[in-house]
This record gives C-alpha cells, structure tokens and sequence, in this order.
C-alpha cells in the first residue's frame, strides 16, 4: 500500500530561557548558510566548479575543529542548512530554465530571521504531549508540550521544522501515512478555482455548487496600511515604533489564518459532502496569472493584488489533494488551458478577457464564466480517460438540468 507525506504544524511555547537557545542554534544554521552561500558565490565569480552540497557537507568537521561553537547544533541540523541551500539553488535555475527572468539568487540571511531547523530521521523524541529535541549549548532542555489532540508515533513522524514566525514558534511534523485505497465509483466533480467565487463545481448529476471567497485580507489590509503608515513617522526601534510593529503582526497574523482557516473548513466540506471519489482541477499556473497582459492596465494593478493574494489557491489545491487522500478520494489536476474559453457546448473558442463574465456563444450557449469553465475541465478528464459512461451521463444530466431551467439548450453532436 502507498502511502503519503502529511506535516502538522503545531504553536509552541518555549519559556524564555528556551528561546534565547533557539535563537543561539538559530544563529549558527544561519551563519553556516550564509558562509556556504558566500564559498558559492565566490566559486562561481573565480569559475571554480564543484562546489556542491556534498563538498560542502564533508567540511563540516573541519569547521566544526575550528570554531567548536558549530557543535551546539545536533549535526543533521547543520547538514540540513546546507542542504536547504542546495535547494534554494536548485530552485533558482529550474525558475531560469523555465523563462523566469526575475528569479533572484539566493540571498544571505538578515540577524533578525530566524533560521528554520529541520531534525531529518533524528535528533528528537516524541512522547505522548511532549517533544524534545538535542542540542548541547547548554543544560537547557528543549522540550515542548504537545496539545492532547495531536497523538503521533515517534516511528511515523519522519522529520521536525522548529520555525518562527512574527515571533511565535512552531514545530511542524512531517510523518507518513498509509493511503486509502482509491476506487473510481463513477461519480466525479470538476471544480474551478477562482478570486471572487473561490469554488465553482460540477457533478455528474449537472448540479452546480458556487461557494464566494472569504476575503479577510479586505478587512485587515486597510488597518495594516494604516499601522504601517503610522509606524513610519515614528523614529525606528522607538518604543511606539516597538508597539506598532508588534499591532502590525498580529493584524497580518489575523488574516493569515483566518484565509488558511477558510479554506481548511471548505476543503473538507467539499471533499466530505461529495459522493465523487474524484475531484478534478485546473493545474494552477499562478505565476501566470499574475503576469496575465492581455487586461487594460487600469484593471490589472487591483487584479494582481488578487491573485497574489491568491496564490493560496495552491495552498487550497494542496488541503484538497489530501484531505480526499486521507478517506480513499482523489483530487487530481488537468490542464486547464482554454478552459475559460472554450464554450462546452460546440467546442468554439472565444476571446475572454478576465472581466467579461459572461460567455454567449453563437450556438446559443450562454453560461457564466466559471461555470463554464468545470464544466469544459469534467468533459475534458473523463473523454482524456475514456470514461464514456461517466462522459455521456454527465452531458445527458447537463443537458437535463439547464432545461428545468428553461434555458435553451442546443443539441450536441454526441
Ligand atoms: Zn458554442
């Protein structure tokens, strides 16, 4: 049986002796990235080639003989730094390689950031309530509770991130779980994700369910540039500077999790409330979204806020992907390209701008844009995979419901 990678990430509270030797350990994970990041850069100026993350790994111990304060940090951690560097390199030329001029280079990390450790395979213990992890600063154990409603098993947890954030901390869980077997029952739901309506979707049945976005960042922006526009005047590191910082992370805060909250509550109820086993999705692409052009340049600035703000639709695809997983479900991605303009109808493509609404098609279609766009995705999954009955009951149930609705609908060549 299969099995797949979930991470839980958990709030905790260390006392303040505790958290000056996060911060110490922090500090060296973050010196060792921004010494590496310098060996390759320096490297690359003198074109000298090899210096990858394993040469850099096998200096550790020497480094470690030199400047013994490195041996604080329990070793994979410190490996984990570099490797992490390694990955921000990577990600660099995949970017390059795939058109993205802007891409930047990985950059050295600023004193105020607190560097993420990551304990790969070792290094902590999970007790019922508590985790501890190793470290050799001082005596100080670093040992945190765990809420009751988290019940893991040492052997399933596979790696721990102790991170901060907006100055709380956090250790997320990665560990594994054994999949539900996934059977294709002949009921499917196509969903289109979009800014204003979050969820568009379609079942086999012809239904559509349309659920509007919750937009806190509405709510909170505004009081966000305001705080920040006050925090300005004020002279930096004052006390009132101090305070309006520590006002203005908290309101980011609020909103942050309240988008994530939304979406965690939908994600489930959507993947629950369906009899589908599978869901199907557009492939996100929203880098391009962002960059779209083809809007009148008055309308863009506003859209690619939007957009940015969504660009936790991925976040949303992702809750989907496993939270179906999680009860023998599948959510599976498509290319979605064209599927806002090609009407579903006759397969006609048509010009659609992101402000037009509205499809009407020649044929006589006429269809909300989202709308039309689960729809295009349901056809397109189940002909690519030949699931013709699935194929033509859908189409017989569309064809049925949006005449109860005294639309007209045109008969379609099989
Ligand atoms: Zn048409």
């Amino acid at each position: 049986m299969k099995s797949m990678k979930l991470t839980q990430k958990i709030r905790i509270f260390p006392t303040p002796e505790q958290e000056a030797v996060l911060w110490k350990l922090s500090e060296k994970c973050r010196l060792i990235y921004n010494f590496a990041l310098a060996e390759r850069r320096d490297a690359y100026k003198h074109g000298i080639s090899g210096v990858n993350y394993r040469t850099q790994q096998n200096d550790l111990p020497l480094i470690k003989q030199h400047f013994p304060e490195y041996t604080w940090v329990y070793s994979k951690v410190l490996q984990y730094a570099l490797r992490s560097l390694a990955a921000d390199y990577e990600s660099f030329f995949a970017l390059r390689k795939n058109g993205h001029a802007d891409a930047c280079l990985p950059r050295f990390k600023g004193k105020q950031y607190f560097t993420t450790m990551v304990y790969n395979q070792s290094g902590f213990r999970i007790k019922p309530g508590k985790i501890t992890f190793s470290h050799k600063y001082n005596d100080m154990p670093l040992e945190f509770t765990i809420p009751d409603k988290f019940s893991f098993d040492e052997k399933q947890v596979k790696q721990v991130a102790i991170s901060s954030y907006r100055s709380q901390y956090f250790v997320s869980l990665t560990y594994e779980l054994e999949d539900h077997p996934y059977v294709d029952n002949g009921r499917y739901q196509a969903i289109d994700l979009g800014i204003t309506h979050i969820v568009t979707a379609v079942n086999s049945k012809g239904k559509f369910l349309m659920v509007k976005n919750q937009r806190p960042d509405k709510y909170w922006n505004p009081k966000i540039a305001e705080v920040q526009s006050r925090k300005d005047k004020c002279k930096k590191f004052s006390k009132r500077w101090k305070l309006l910082n520590k006002i203005k992370h908290k309101y980011e805060r609020k909103r942050d999790e309240q988008t994530r909250d939304f979406q965690h509550k939908l994600s489930r109820k959507l993947v629950e409330n369906t009899r589908a086993n599978t869901l199907i999705v557009g492939e996100l692409d929203v880098k391009h979204m962002a960059q779209s052009n083809k809007v009148p340049k008055p309308m863009r600035a506003g859209l690619n806020r939007a957009t940015q703000n969504s660009g936790s639709l991925g976040r949303f695809v992702h809750f989907l992907t496993y939270k179906s997983r999680r009860v023998g479900k599948r959510t599976i991605e498509i290319d979605e390209r064209n599927s806002t303009k090609e009407c579903w109808v006759c397969g006609k493509l048509h010009c659609m701008p992101i402000w037009k609404r509205i499809m009407s098609c020649d044929c006589g279609n006429v269809i909300a844009r989202d709308k039309n766009s689960c729809v295009v995705l349901m056809k397109r999954y189940l002909s690519q995979n030949a699931k013709w009955t699935g194929y033509r009951v859908f189409l017989d149930n569309l064809r049925y419901t949006a005449k109860c609705k005294t639309k007209v609908s045109p008969p379609v060549g099989s």
